[in-house]
This record gives structure tokens, C-alpha cells and sequence, in this order.
């Protein structure tokens, strides 16, 4: 399975930065057995996948519905227009601070599915529900609510991703044991098996919350962890690029 390592911008980026998304585009380069994606505010998408050569270029959200009267959002459509090859769904930040439930976004991975767009879907435990020791089944929960609506032939399934995102990991520097990552995803990946037979072995599972050039190999050699998200660490080629190295 190719490592997938996908930066997520969040909030931040404008044109004067299209310099550092092209620096991550280069240092993309060097690393043929990686695939590279980077998760922009929709305001860069279209000039950033009009230059990079190695690397995909993604949104972050995207409305559930095809057309409609929803202010303010943008379609899978719009987003594959304007150049986005995929879109991450589902991020925590969006789950506390727009209320999507994981019903809302089982629409959404349907959306990017049938607009032939990728999708990493987020996924992942509070502090709360860690320290409860319920954190393995609580995610496997959200997973299949997340995609109880994705179609089970392993054609639709090519682009899925899963992100493993414990909320009190990401932007906090604190990050879980490695054998709770590994307990973890390979947790996700039975249900991805139970839910999908054997199309749910290629499915890449993603860990995210506080990756650094620092711990990413650890992480990244963990079996089952087939790739990273990265937050804070992705604003910078000079910190992402370790990151893709350690891949
Ligand atoms: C994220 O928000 O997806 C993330 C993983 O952030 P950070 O790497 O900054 O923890």
C-alpha cells in the first residue's frame, strides 16, 4: 500500500503562500513512492492545482447536496471544478464547531464519491471517552455512521481514506501511546473488513494529531498506519517535508 501523507491548512493560506505549497510540491518530488496531498482553504485550490506536478490538491468540507439553496457552502462539484482531487470530511473541528453529526457526513463521503472525488474521512475520541477506556469501540462507532451510506464495491471504495484523529492529539503536541495508535487502527481496520470484505484491506487508514518530523517514523512504521494527517506541521515545507521522508 503507497504511504499517503495529506497536509490540512485549516484556516490558513493566502496567495503569498502558494510559495510554500509549491516548496511541499518540490520536496513531493523526491519521494516517488508517497502519495502527497494538501488540504487548502477553497480560495487557493484552483491557482495551487493549476502548478503542482506532484502532489494533489484537496478541500476540506464539502456541502452535502449537489446544488441548492445553501449559502455560503460549496459543492463536490465546485470543488472538482476549481481543482480539488479529494476533500476531508468530518475533521473534529468541523464536528464541534458546525454541529456535523456523523449521519451529515455519511452524505457528504456519498457526495465525493459520486462526484469521483476522494475523501478522507476524520474520525476520533475526546479526552473524556479515552480516559474511559471506550475509546476503541466509540470510534469504530463513528466509523460505521460515517459511511453507512458509502457503496460497498471495491471501485467506490479506491478513494476513500480514513483519518484517525483523537481530538486531545491534534494541535496539542500530545500524542497517544504508539500501541494505542496501533490498537486502534487495527481496530479500524476489522470494522473496514467487516463492512467492506476484502476491499476493506486496501482502504488506507491515516493517524493525525500532532505528527512532527520528530515522531512520524515511529508512527508511520506502525502496522496499519498507512499514512498521516497533519495539521500545524504542514504550513511549512521545512517541517512537512521530514514528514513525507519518513514515509
Ligand atoms: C489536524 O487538524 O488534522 C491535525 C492533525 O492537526 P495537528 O497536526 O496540528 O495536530
Amino acid at each position: 500500500m503507497r504511504p499517503y501523507i495529506v497536509a490540512n491548512w485549516k484556516m490558513h493560506g493566502l496567495m503569498a503562500d502558494i510559495n510554500e505549497v509549491m516548496a511541499i510540491d518540490n520536496a513531493a518530488a523526491k519521494f516517488d513512492h508517497v502519495d502527497v496531498g494538501i488540504g487548502l482553504p477553497a480560495t487557493l485550490i484552483h491557482t495551487a492545482s493549476e502548478q503542482v506536478k506532484n502532489s494533489e490538491i484537496g478541500a476540506q468540507d464539502c456541502h452535502q447536496a449537489e446544488q441548492g439553496a445553501h449559502t455560503g457552502c460549496l459543492s463536490a462539484a465546485m470543488l472538482s471544478e476549481a481543482g480539488a482531487a479529494f476533500s476531508i470530511i468530518g475533521h473534529s473541528e468541523r464536528r464541534a464547531d458546525h454541529a456535523e453529526t456523523s449521519r451529515l457526513i455519511a452524505q457528504k463521503a456519498l457526495t465525493l464519491q459520486n462526484a469521483s472525488m476522494g475523501a478522507i474521512l476524520c474520525i476520533g475520541e475526546d479526552l473524556a471517552t479515552r480516559q474511559s477506556g471506550a475509546a476503541l469501540d466509540f470510534v469504530a462507532g463513528q466509523l460505521v455512521e460515517s459511511l453507512a451510506l458509502a457503496d460497498d464495491t471495491s471501485l467506490s471504495l479506491e478513494r476513500l481514506t480514513i483519518a484517525y484523529e483523537p481530538i486531545w492529539a491534534i494541535g496539542t503536541g500530545r500524542v497517544p501511546a504508539l500501541t494505542d495508535i496501533a490498537a486502534m487502527h487495527s481496530k479500524l481496520r476489522d470494522q473496514l473488513v467487516a463492512s467492506f470484505g476484502p476491499a476493506g484491506d486496501a482502504i488506507r487508514i491515516l493517524y493525525g494529531g500532532s505528527v512532527k518530523a520528530s515522531n512520524a517514523k515511529d508512527i508511520l512504521a506502525l502496522e496499519n498506519v498507512n499514512g498521516a494527517l497533519v495539521g500545524g506541521a504542514s504550513l511549512k515545507a521545512e517541517s512537512f517535508a521530514p514528514i513525507i521522508a519518513a514515509a
